[in-house]
């Protein structure tokens, strides 16, 4: 069987769900998934390496995958990631 591939919103590239960083725009705030906690709502992915993270913090790449403002803080938050 094989496993479900996301793409990621940087790099275009579609990768296994563990390679990612799930992000879920739930009741009006972004989320950055755990395996802990589900949200549902849109979903974005990110891979989880320094390049990636980076360039969406650059880029700003989550406003545009959510069409909205997305504050600092989620993504200083994500930088936890690297
Ligand atoms: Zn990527």
């Amino acid at each position: 069987m094989s496993e479900p591939l996301r793409m990621c919103c940087v790099c275009r590239q579609k990768k296994p769900k563990n390679e990612l960083i799930r992000l879920t725009m739930s009741e009006g705030s972004l989320h950055i998934n755990n395996d802990k906690q589900k949200y549902f709502g849109r979903s974005a992915y990110i891979c989880k390496n320094e390049s990636c993270i980076n360039a969406s913090v650059k880029k700003r790449s989550l406003n545009r995958a959510f069409k909205r403002e997305i504050p600092q803080e989620t993504y200083d938050e994500l930088t936890k990631f690297i």
